[in-house]
């Protein structure tokens, strides 16, 4: 029998796998495709936020800043001795219009009591920060701008927290696992994202395609930051010398994972032009589409013990946040695993009760 058995080495199963073979326990690893050519975690924008409503995700969020900012040490390898994550610490800027400003009024009151180091700015004042801003149509924004959000290369950490779960004695094998009841482990832990409803079907997690476009535009600004246009759903970011920018329209029972172009001329451009008057002279130079692992209960992460197996640990349902709550997650998962309950970051809110019986926890928006 072993120890424990991770299906899914996705960037939540190699975080599970790295803090629980940290604490001696004998990982084996499950998985489909090695090569992560349909997981979402390489496909993501690879952003880190804080601003969030609830104060577990805002907490997950700081977390997750605590811990890549000490990869170089933590995940240290003899065969990667100088690990990253390619962090740009950019910060997030989040825009609002009369529509969502009140609740992230209510948010920014959990942002306080978190430490969460937000700032709020009325619309009338943003120009005076950011430049290239039009702020028609806009109440009020947050922001951070002490480098405590922004964006990772999501391949790197991924590789980082791999190779240090190998070195600690974690085994990465390729594998298709049909059902849970195949496995025979002391623990086992469903970390399979969107496919999650394959192994376990009471849960309501399902692929949700996103598009991603690149765009090159003749002005750059390499110091923005990730700005989520709430009116509009529009988000993007610089990428090098371009930009990428996610469209607001998502899809479900989507087989292919083929981009939905028309979305950047209908709904993309229009925005980011709105938003952005500059970005009028943008060029489309590629794009591509990634499944969110969405719940679609309550957008929310479902993470903890299965009730109706003795052995069976699940996390799922980041619906776009997944990459940044890895780490504390993972942390979190081997935590309940090794000592009975959480230690850190308390979790319980997000368990899979609350599915069962419908209490919905809804954190308000999804970028
Ligand atoms: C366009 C886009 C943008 C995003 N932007 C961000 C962002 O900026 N920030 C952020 O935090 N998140 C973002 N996300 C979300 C994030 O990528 C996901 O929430 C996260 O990757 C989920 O991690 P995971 O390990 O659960 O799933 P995955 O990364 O999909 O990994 C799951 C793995 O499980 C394997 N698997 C599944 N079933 C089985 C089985 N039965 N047997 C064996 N293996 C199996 C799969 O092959 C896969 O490799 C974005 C996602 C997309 C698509």
């Amino acid at each position: 029998m072993d120890d424990v058995v991770v299906v899914g080495g996705g960037i939540i199963g190699a975080s599970t796998a790295y803090f629980l073979s940290k604490e001696g326990r004998k990982v084996r690893v499950i998985e489909r495709d090695p090569a992560y050519k349909k997981a979402s975690f390489p496909l993501s924008l690879g952003g880190f936020r804080r601003q969030f409503f609830q104060k577990e995700n805002i907490n997950l969020g700081k977390f997750a800043l605590e811990f890549i900012s000490n990869i170089s040490n933590t995940l240290k390898t003899k065969d990667n001795p100088n690990p990253t994550a390619s962090m740009v610490p950019n910060g997030y800027l989040l825009l609002f219009g009369s529509k969502h400003a009140d609740e992230q009024y209510e948010a920014l009151k959990n942002h306080k009591a978190c430490e969460a180091g937000t700032k709020n700015i009325p619309a009338s004042k943003l120009k005076e920060i950011f430049s290239w801003i039009n702020p028609d149509g806009l109440e009020t924004a947050t922001y951070t701008d002490s480098k405590i959000e922004g964006w990772i290369d999501p391949h790197m950490f991924h590789n980082a927290l791999k190779n240090k779960a190998i070195e600690l004695g974690a085994k990465f094998e390729k594998g298709d696992v049909k059902k849970i009841s195949d496995i025979n482990a002391k623990t086992i832990v469903s970390a399979a994202g969107c496919w999650t409803k394959e192994l376990l079907d009471d849960v309501p997690v399902v692929p949700q395609k996103h598009t991603v476009f690149r765009v090159k535009c003749p002005k750059h600004y390499p110091e923005m930051p990730l700005t989520g246009d709430l009116p509009s759903g529009v988000y993007w970011r610089p990428e090098g010398k371009e930009y990428l920018a996610g469209s607001p329209n998502s899809k479900f029972d989507c087989p292919d994972l083929e981009p939905e172009w028309d979305d950047f001329e209908n709904l993309v451009w229009p925005a980011l032009a709105n938003r952005v008057p500059e970005f009028e002279q943008l060029k489309l130079t590629g794009g591509w589409a990634g499944y969110y692992d969405c719940n679609i209960l309550d957008n929310n992460a479902i993470v903890g013990k299965h009730p109706k197996y003795e052995n069976v640990f699940l996390a799922t349902g980041f619906t776009g946040r997944g990459l940044m709550q890895s780490p504390g997650i993972g942390r979190g998962l081997t935590e309940l695993i090794t000592t009975g309950k959480y230690q850190t970051i308390d979790l319980s809110c997000f368990g899979i009760d609350r599915i069962f019986s419908k209490q919905k926890r809804t954190e308000p928006y999804v970028l």
